[in-house]
């Protein structure tokens, strides 16, 4: 399964981890919908099982070599929340599916798995394979030409194909290429990540990973009760951007709340948008 039967270019190194995501999904006849990662490996050969390793959820999975000589993904089985449990799965499928990564038996983190942001190259790639393989591109392509990106958008596509509303709403944004959006994880009153659409970052240039939060974002409002979740509210451009044009002065925000993680999901866009800012390089 290593060194994948699902094709004879899988050798080529050059090629991306969604290569690979498609052409598992092409070797097996899955097509472009909502697939369950636990039946692929089923019919990869690949051993699943869940372990106890340790109730903090840190250490979420691994890709294994079994007694039997098997390749098996170890799921830590304090994951309770199942888009989670599915995406770990894509993401050890990942590290089996893509030649050049060979290591066994190294647990994969959960603050590496999801956020798209992690600074381990071999695990940016398990998360793009998954993101790929789990909500394929054509399928939210197809989505976005339909409806453009809102909460109400990422709420419907993750319950359809069983993913987090969180890795839904990156995947979605960052396949946007004609709406200016972003979405941004924040908690303890800093970005931890941010992922813009393609026309957003030539419009504007949007705080970052680390950048403190602004006590007139709607994120810092909602944590500290001020704010309602889920209500679109219009916050001063300053509160999310560096450089913004000049005849732009509000950002539309909505908010998801995670109370148990102390943490919120901001939807940026734009209420209006001027031709002009789009011609911006
Ligand atoms: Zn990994």
């Amino acid at each position: 399964m290593r060194r994948n039967r699902t094709t004879s270019r899988v050798g080529d190194k050059n090629l991306s981890p969604t290569f690979y995501a498609r052409e598992v999904r092409s070797h097996l006849n899955l097509g472009w919908g909502p697939i369950n990662p636990r039946h692929v490996c089923d019919a990869l050969a690949i051993r699943y099982f869940e372990d106890d390793l340790g109730a903090s959820g840190n250490e979420a999975g691994a890709l294994v070599c079994t007694e039997s000589g098997r390749l098996g993904i170890v799921v830590n089985r304090s994951i309770l929340y199942a888009p989670r449990r599915r995406f770990t799965i894509a993401h050890e499928l990942g590290h089996a599916c893509i030649p050049t990564h060979s290591d066994l038996e190294k647990w994969c983190v959960a603050g590496d798995i999801e956020a798209f942001r992690s600074d381990r190259i071999i695990e940016r790639e398990a998360n793009e394979f998954a993101a790929e393989f789990l909500m394929p591109e054509r399928t939210v392509r197809e989505r976005l030409k339909r409806e453009p990106p809102s909460i109400d958008v990422f709420t419907r596509v993750a319950d359809e194909f069983g993913t987090s509303l969180t890795s839904t709403a990156c995947r979605v944004v960052s396949l946007a290429d004609h709406d200016p959006c972003a979405v941004v994880l924040s908690s303890g009153g800093h970005v931890n990540w941010l992922v813009a659409s393609r026309p957003f970052r030539r419009i504007v240039d949007p705080l970052g990973k680390g950048d403190t939060l602004s006590s007139e974002t709607a994120a810092a409002r909602v944590m500290a009760g001020e704010m309602f979740s889920n209500v679109i509210y219009v916050v001063p451009v300053e509160a999310w951007l560096r450089r913004w044009p000049s005849n732009m002065n509000t950002i539309n925000e909505q908010v998801i709340q995670f109370p148990r993680f102390g943490s919120t999901l901001s939807f940026l866009d734009f209420s209006t948008i001027d031709d002009d800012w789009l011609d911006v390089d």
